[in-house]
């Protein structure tokens, strides 16, 4: 049985009486080239832990479960759950998890598996991430740290293009910035939107985010360059002179003073900035707070 074939899909929903649902943005994959690009996107090894975001009917997941050691997949839709137990009863190597993503202690995960495994190596997060929830789930397992190798996920192909996007380019924002700073990002491949049942209206692209082991610069303090990203790209058509005047507790002469010491000509616009440029003015910033 293809458990992606638009046929098994259909023949699932009839016999549990299943009811997609739009707003946990269930659009199940229906290609197996795209299920192995992930895969092996991930560079998944034999004694891997695999945590799968949304396993839906349990596509990719069941391909996890033969290459990893142990699959965690974490699906919020208690609907799913009797439908996982069935596609994926073969794999004594996968947990299902039916909790919100958002809500999930995931180095908890991590360390419960890594404690009761002896032997296990890397950990890879995988997913067909819900879209209307994509942003917050990428910062949350980067802002707390999470304790895997990478992140390699599907997005909208426009988030993807505004993780990996470079300075001075339209598609250039905060989230860039924040994205690249904990990762090293790679596109793995392009998807086109007819490979989802139901069609979304856009197309996809799967990006690996590796994690960095050490940071690309150096912080004085982190949440003073978030503040100064936030405030730059907030009002992205303001000089950075004005608009960092959005940062709580500097005045305009010390962010003049900031970007002269940071080497950065007050004229400019943060959409050009280099991360190492953020990085510069952020510490320069903090030292006149
Ligand atoms: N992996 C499946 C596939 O590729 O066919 C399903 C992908 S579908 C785009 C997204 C999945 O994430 C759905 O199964 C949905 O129920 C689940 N989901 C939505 N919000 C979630 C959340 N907050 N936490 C965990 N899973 C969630």
């Amino acid at each position: 049985m293809k458990l992606y074939a638009p046929s098994t899909i259909r023949d699932i929903k009839e016999r549990h009486g299943f009811k997609l649902s739009k707003s946990l943005g269930q659009n199940f994959l229906t290609d197996k080239n795209i299920i192995d690009r992930i895969i092996e996107g991930a560079g998944i090894g034999a004694d891997d832990l695999v945590i799968e975001i949304g396993p839906g009917i349990g596509v990719i997941t069941n391909e996890a479960a033969e290459r990893a050691k142990r699959v965690i997949a974490v699906e919020i839709d208690k609907n799913l759950i009797p439908i996982l137990k069935e596609t994926l009863a073969d794999k004594d190597n996968v947990e299902i998890v039916n909790q919100d993503i958002l809500k999930t202690d995931v180095n908890r995960l991590i360390e419960d598996c890594r404690n009761s495994e002896d032997k296990l190596s890397g950990v890879k997060i995988i997913g067909n991430l819900p879209y209307y929830i994509t942003t917050p789930i990428i910062m949350k397992l980067l802002e707390e740290g999470v304790n895997a190798d990478s992140i390699t996920v599907m997005m909208q192909k426009e988030v993807a293009d505004r993780i990996k996007a470079a300075p001075g380019s339209k598609a250039y924002g905060a989230l860039s910035v924040a994205v690249q700073y904990y990762c090293r990002v790679e596109a793995v491949v392009n998807v086109p939107k007819e490979v989802f049942v139901p069609q979304p209206k856009v197309d996809s692209t799967v990006l690996k985010l590796a994690m960095r082991e050490e940071k690309p610069v150096e912080l004085k303090d982190r949440e003073v360059f978030f503040r100064c990203v936030k405030a730059g790209f907030g009002q992205r058509r303001k000089t950075l002179l004005n608009s960092l005047m959005g940062v709580e507790g500097v005045t305009k002469e010390g962010v003049r003073e900031a970007l002269l010491a940071a080497g950065i000509d007050p004229a400019r616009r943060a959409e050009t900035l280099t991360l190492e440029e953020f990085a510069d003015l952020s510490n320069e910033v903090y030292s006149r707070l």
